[in-house]
């Protein structure tokens, strides 16, 4: 067992202390293999170490790896216009986490707020949605609900205001002449795969563009394949006027996230008024390019689709077997476990002695979200594993 007296305790891992990995695979200090059903929260959408992204990132290593955007790399524009193309959009903003996709995104909405919509200085408001996940710094916990995200980290930012997530007609009613901005997971994945009831997403849509409100869409986790589509908005053939995106954009290896929207709202940004070190850098350019070239073929899409109800039709037959509830989109499913088989984290250690890796949330609900990479036969095995650990 690996200690870590040094590291500041800010998570619970689960006791395993991954040496290598490759694919869907990780391989503990003895030897031992585990299958990768979190994959990175998404941020692995392509498996560990992907020969393509891998290649993609060592040839770069050989070329150049970080300027500054004081200067201009051969790697960034390239990587712009593709990702602007997949996302069918016109300009892209790269950051490198999550959360400062998010951040940017609040920036920007709230500038395009004073400058185009015409809102009275520091009145703008962004809507969000309960039970909400969008990363950890400060302004973002603040509109959080949950206490753990949230408790003694105040004094919080003002300009947002929460509806529950699924109600179009609350976000209706919480628009006014000073909102900016509607920011929205089309799936919550933090708060454990929930889908929001059909017909939502296209509301939410309907009722922003007649208020003259940005649509942004946090596919941080949702988008780049993971649910059958390119984005999650896409299943109810919805464009959001802004998409933030990270985690898988980076193919597992470097941080990489981005603002991607047309030229009217993004365009707005002008030099000195936002930035980063490390965004754009070249390395990351050359990796979430090849990131985007896979993705532009459509294949991984279809494999997440076509495995998905794989997925699905295995994990509905563990309903009233342990299991009180599955929700599964594409490659990506919330699994509610029956107390009395455990709790989540129980099931988790559980599934970790028999060689399956997943994660809890919220107490009773365990995630899977594997690599796209992965196999039937190997998502067949990880269920037998979890059909085990349920007791049948
Ligand atoms: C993970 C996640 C974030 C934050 O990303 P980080 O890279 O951890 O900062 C934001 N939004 C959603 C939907 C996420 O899943």
């Amino acid at each position: 067992m690996t200690t870590e007296p040094h590291v500041a305790r800010n998570y619970a891992p689960l006791d395993i202390t991954v040496a290598t990995a490759e694919g869907a695979w990780v391989t503990d200090l003895d030897g031992r293999q585990y299958l990768d059903m979190l994959a990175g929260y998404s941020a692995l959408n392509f498996g560990h170490r992907n020969a393509t992204l891998v290649q993609a990132a060592m040839e770069q290593l050989g070329r150049s790896t970080l300027t500054s955007r004081a200067f201009k790399t051969d790697q960034l524009e390239p990587f712009a216009a593709a990702l602007a193309a997949l996302c069918g959009k016109e300009l892209v903003l790269p950051m490198n986490t999550g959360a400062e996709a998010v951040e940017t995104g609040i920036k920007v909405a709230r500038a395009w707020g004073y400058r185009v919509k015409g809102i009275a200085q520091d009145r703008a408001k962004i809507i969000v949605a309960e039970n909400n996940f969008h990363g950890r710094t400060t302004t973002i916990v603040g509109f959080s609900s949950d206490e753990d995200a949230r408790t003694d980290f105040g004094p919080f930012a003002p300009g947002f205001e929460t509806v529950p997530f699924g109600d179009a007609d609350a976000i209706e009613q919480a628009i006014d002449d000073d909102t900016a901005a509607v920011m929205i997971e089309p799936i919550q994945g933090e708060a454990g795969v929930i889908v929001p009831p059909e017909g939502y997403l296209r509301r939410v849509r309907e009722i922003t563009r007649e208020k003259n409100v940005l649509f942004i869409a946090d596919e941080i986790q949702s988008g780049l394949g993971r649910t059958g589509t390119t984005f999650a908005c896409e299943r109810e053939s919805v464009e959001p006027d802004v998409y933030l995106l990270g985690k898988a954009l980076g193919g597992g290896i470097v941080p990489v996230s981005a603002v991607v929207a047309n030229e009217d709202v993004l365009g707005i940004i002008e030099p000195g008024q936002h930035g980063s070190t490390f965004g754009g850098n070249p390395l990351a350019a050359a990796v979430g390019h090849a990131v985007v070239d896979m993705l532009a073929t459509g294949e991984w899409q279809q494999r997440a689709r076509q495995l998905g109800e794989h997925l699905a039709t295995r994990l509905d037959a563990l309903v009233g077997s342990g299991v009180t509830g599955v929700r599964t989109v594409g490659l990506w499913a919330g699994i509610d476990i029956d107390p009395a088989a455990g709790t989540g984290r129980e099931i988790g250690e559980k599934l970790l002695a028999r060689g399956v890796l997943v994660k809890d949330t919220h107490g009773q609900t365990i995630r899977m979200a594997p690599p796209l990479t992965i196999r039937a036969t190997e998502i067949d095995w990880a269920i037998e594993q979890l059909a085990l650990v349920l007791g049948k």
